[in-house]
Parts: structure tokens; C-alpha cells; sequence
């Protein structure tokens, strides 16, 4: 079985792992750069970007995983993992960078605060009949899909919130809190057709 990461900085890490278990896949958190050299494919988890982004300059992390993007390894990022795959951040933290990858500008806290957290289902006929039950955290919105990226899901007011390129997805909201496990399944197919 190809061995996966969780990028272990901070975030929803154990959901994660959890989800690759019942799937019968191998996962392990990454925090260091020798780690990340272990895996076929790199989950970035939900959580606060900013403090994801400032951990993985800290820990010499930021460089390693855009090389391995550029390389063309699989990532799947929830909500703030959304946010560090976007090559364009809206309304950042002072100097909150990305590691870029999906053609996109992602607005970071874009349902503002009278609308934190949400749950909606939302149907996505490229993972089955069965709608996708979304939940949302304080979380962001593809503002912009450049000519490389695809939508993969959006509100029904047009608010695009999953998207794909390549080996990289992307969903604003978090499946591995829901028992959601499409789009796992979906980043863990892109690693094994790589192996
Ligand atoms: N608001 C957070 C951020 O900007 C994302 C929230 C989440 O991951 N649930 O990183």
C-alpha cells in the first residue's frame, strides 16, 4: 500500500488519519522535511492557515512541500489546506503566504461572522448521486478559478467551494469531520495511479 501524509503542524490531523484508516490506507503526520520524503501523497488539514503557514516556514516545511507540488505530487487541502494550495490569498494575515499549486484566489473567512459555520448539501454529480453534506468553519471561498483549475463544487448561489487541477483538490469544507469520504478517495486514486 502506498504510505500518505497528514501535514501535522496544526489542524485537524486526527480526522484525517481517521479517514485514511477506514479506507485501508496508510497514513502518516508530517512535520519534518525527512517525513514528507516518506509519503506518495500529502493531505493539508483544516485549521488556521496562518499559523500553518508560519509552523511550516519554522520548520523548514514550506520549501520541501512546493517543490513536491511542482513535482507533481498528489495534495488535498480542507478549508485552511484549501487556503495554502491557492496561489492567491485574500484579506491574509499580514504576511501570510501560500504554497501555491491550484490557479485559483481563495478569500480566506469569506462567509463572515453572522454565517461562521454552516452545514449544507450540496450535489456533485463527479462523486455520485448521493449529495456531498458540507460543513463549513469559518471558512473560504474560491473567489477567482484561473484557466488551469476546475470547479468541482458550488453553492447554490454560484460560490465555487471545491476545485481540482492535476494531482491538487481543494474543498472549503470538511469531509473528514462528516464520514464523507469521496474526495479521500478521490486524492488516494490520483497517488496510486502514480505508483
Ligand atoms: N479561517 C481559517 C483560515 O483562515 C480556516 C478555517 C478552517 O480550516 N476551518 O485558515
Amino acid at each position: 500500500e502506498t504510505r500518505v501524509g497528514v501535514l501535522a503542524l496544526q489542524g485537524d490531523v486526527r480526522e484525517h488519519l481517521a479517514v485514511l484508516r477506514e479506507l485501508g490506507a496508510e497514513g502518516i503526520p508530517v512535520r519534518r522535511p525527512s517525513e514528507l520524503d516518506e509519503v506518495a501523497g500529502l493531505i493539508i488539514p483544516g485549521g488556521e492557515s496562518s499559523v500553518i503557514d508560519k509552523l511550516s516556514r519554522l520548520f523548514g516545511m514550506a520549501e520541501p512541500i512546493k517543490a513536491r507540488i511542482a513535482a507533481g505530487m498528489p495534495v488535498y487541502g480542507t478549508c485552511a489546506g484549501l487556503i495554502m494550495l491557492a496561489d492567491t490569498v485574500l484579506d491574509a494575515i499580514g504576511g501570510q503566504e501560500s504554497f501555491g499549486g491550484l490557479d485559483v484566489a481563495v478569500r480566506r473567512n469569506a462567509f463572515g461572522n453572522q454565517n461562521d459555520s454552516f452545514e449544507t448539501d450540496i450535489a456533485i454529480p463527479e462523486l455520485g448521486e448521493v449529495p456531498v453534506h458540507a460543513v463549513f468553519i469559518r471558512a473560504p471561498v474560491v473567489e477567482s478559478v484561473g484557466e488551469k483549475a476546475t470547479v468541482l463544487a458550488s453553492l447554490a448561489d454560484g460560490r465555487v467551494v471545491a476545485v481540482e487541477q492535476g494531482n491538487l483538490l481543494g474543498t472549503s469544507f470538511h469531509p473528514e469531520v462528516t464520514g464523507e469520504h469521496r474526495f479521500h478517495e478521490r486524492f488516494l486514486q490520483k497517488v496510486r495511479s502514480l505508483a
